[in-house]
């Protein structure tokens, strides 16, 4: 059982795509995501903010959350497209949709897009250039995502039965759960 649950992670996760400061990197947008979510910065990590519509989260009263999104991007690598998880903020994910709707391009075509981070700990600028399509692996997209996104915080894996709410349902008293234990020792 054991290892198996370790199998289907290391089969989930995906790596993460960085931009350096002035680097630009190419890579296809479809539609799938961004997952939203909040963290806080305890001590030195990052914390995932446990607030839902029902309860609080007894971190927000500490330190101010921060809300990221998660997304899947395809990038060419060695001459094949590999899969990434891409961290967008707000700001940078809706002047992307923005900028689509202005050139006439849909997510859903599959966007080649040259990413770029203007200012060192600054927001992502995503500049859409052409639809390209979505290959196969971009078949089963939102579950890769959620994943993906699942095995990097150590949260339970999602099922396949189940919808992105009821999975977010579920994990939701583990990520209370850790804020409560980071509350309590916010420096360990
Ligand atoms: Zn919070």
């Amino acid at each position: 059982m054991v290892v198996s649950q370790a199998i289907e992670r290391s089969k989930l996760q995906l790596p993460i795509l960085k931009v350096r400061p002035g680097a630009v990197v190419e890579a296809v947008f479809g539609e799938v995501g961004p997952i939203w979510f909040g963290v806080h910065w305890i001590g030195n990590r990052q914390v995932l903010c446990g607030a839902t519509q029902t309860q609080d989260c007894p971190l927000c009263g500490l330190t101010a959350g921060r809300v990221i999104g998660m997304t899947l991007v395809g990038c060419r690598l060695q001459g094949a497209s590999r899969a990434f998880l891409l961290e967008v903020s707000p700001l940078a994910f809706s002047s992307l949709e923005s900028r689509c709707r202005f050139s006439g391009l849909n997510l859903c075509d599959g966007v080649l897009c040259e990413v770029s981070r203007p200012r060192a700990r600054g927001c992502l600028r995503i500049e859409p250039r052409e639809a390209v399509g979505l290959g196969e692996q971009w078949l089963d997209a939102e579950r890769r995502l959620v994943g993906g996104w699942a095995v990097l915080y150590g949260l339970p894996l999602p099922t396949l039965e189940e919808t992105f709410t009821q999975f977010q349902e579920r994990v939701a008293s583990v990520i209370q759960a850790r804020a409560r234990v980071a509350e309590a020792r916010p420096s360990t």
